[in-house]
């Protein structure tokens, strides 16, 4: 097989996994966590504030605006944005770097802009879009959440006719019809061997 084994030596196959708000990008990491525990998920800095439930060091590394800036300032992410206008969220490069050439898979679960920026300096990354089933499907999660003001709702709308028109910039397609399946899905991928010159 080619997958690689403990005696292997990397480098691994980085996967970035991007696609529209509310897809369940989210949830589709959580059941791989669950699952799969041989894969590594990175571990966001975000400054936004924990929900209950949340833990740091295992959804994300919940930190203060001086801190990002200083993590900014000194290089250490991979990449950052800030996303829905309310916080910023970044990844962490070291721990990716590590995971890689100790022969480890390594998942990011990243925005589309934190994904345009990753293409840009590893673009020997796969890039996996997660698509709705349906545009309903689509406004239907939106909707549901049912949190947000109809301003709100719209401007999350008009963003997310953008997002997926950005399913073009990437390698796959995985349709989000049910998280166990497009995590199998998505695991294939994270552990198949590189393939035309992608490593
Ligand atoms: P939430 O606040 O609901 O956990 O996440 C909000 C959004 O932030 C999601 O779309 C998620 O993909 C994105 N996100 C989480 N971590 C990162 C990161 O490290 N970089 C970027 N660019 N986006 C992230």
């Amino acid at each position: 097989s080619n997958e690689p084994g403990p005696g292997d030596h990397g480098p691994a196959r980085l996967t970035v996994l991007a696609g529209p708000t509310a897809v369940g990008k989210g949830t589709v990491a959580a059941e791989i966590r669950e699952r799969f525990p041989d894969i590594w998920i990175s571990v966001s800095a975000t400054t936004r504030k924990p929900r209950p439930n949340e833990v740091h060091g295992v959804h994300y590394l919940f930190v203060s605006d001086a801190e990002f800036d200083r993590m900014i300032a000194d290089g250490e992410l991979l990449e950052w944005a800030v996303v829905h206008k309310a916080a910023r969220y970044g990844t962490p490069k070291q721990p990716v770097l590590d995971k890689l050439a100790a022969g480890r898979p390594a998942l990011l679960e990243i925005d589309l802009q934190g994904a345009r920026q990753v293409r840009e300096t590893m673009p020997e990354a796969q890039f996996v879009f997660l698509a709705p089933p349906t545009w309903d499907e689509l406004v239907r999660r939106l909707v549901g959440r049912g949190t947000e003001t109809q301003e709100e709702r719209e401007r999350r709308l008009e963003t997310a006719v953008l997002e997926l028109a950005a399913e073009k910039e990437f390698d796959v397609t995985i349709v989000n019809a049910s998280v166990r399946e497009a995590a199998d899905q998505l695991v294939k991928l994270i552990r198949s061997p590189s393939i035309s010159g992608k490593s």
